[in-house]
C-alpha cells in the first residue's frame, strides 16, 4: 500500500458546509475526520461526515449520464446529456415560457451551487420558480 494522501474539502451531505480531511490511500478513501481549521466546524463532524462515504467506491454507482431513448436509459456523454437538457429546457420555454419551468434545489448540495442554481434559474430560465427544503 501507498502512503496516504490527506485531502482538504467540503461535506456534500448537507447545506452546512462542515470542513472534511480525507485520508486517502491508493486512490480509495480510508478515513474522514473533521477539518480542525474549517471555520464552520471545527473539527467536528456529525455522523453522516464522518462515516457515510462506502458509497463512493459502489461498484454499482452511475459513473456516465443516462438518457433514455425509445424507453430505455442509454448511457451518454456529458456533451450529449448537456445538450439533451438544453434543447428540452429551451423547447419549453420557447412553447409554454419561462414560467412553465421550476427547480428545486438540494439541500445535500453546497451553498456555492446552491447559489448557481438560482442564479441559472433566475438569469437564464427567467424565472423565480425555484424552492428547496434548505431554506427552512
Ligand atoms: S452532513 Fe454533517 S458533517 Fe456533513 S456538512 Fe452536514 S452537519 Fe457537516
Amino acid at each position: 500500500m501507498g502512503e496516504p494522501n490527506f485531502v482538504k474539502t467540503i461535506c456534500g451531505y448537507c447545506g452546512t458546509g462542515c470542513g472534511l480531511v480525507l485520508e486517502v490511500q491508493d486512490n480509495k478513501i480510508m478515513k474522514i475526520r473533521g477539518d480542525k481549521e474549517a471555520p464552520v466546524n471545527k473539527g467536528q463532524t456529525c455522523v453522516k461526515g464522518a462515516f457515510a462515504y462506502e458509497y463512493v467506491h459502489a461498484k454499482n454507482r452511475l459513473s456516465s449520464p443516462l438518457i433514455k431513448k425509445a424507453g430505455k436509459l442509454v448511457e451518454a456523454t456529458w456533451d450529449e446529456a448537456y445538450r439533451f437538457i438544453a434543447d428540452n429546457l429551451s423547447a419549453i420555454k420557447t412553447n409554454w415560457g419561462s414560467n412553465a419551468i421550476s427547480m428545486f434545489a438540494c439541500a445535500r448540495s453546497t451553498n456555492e451551487s446552491n447559489y448557481i442554481t438560482q442564479k441559472f434559474m433566475r438569469t437564464v430560465i427567467n424565472s423565480n420558480n425555484i424552492d428547496g427544503c434548505n431554506r427552512t
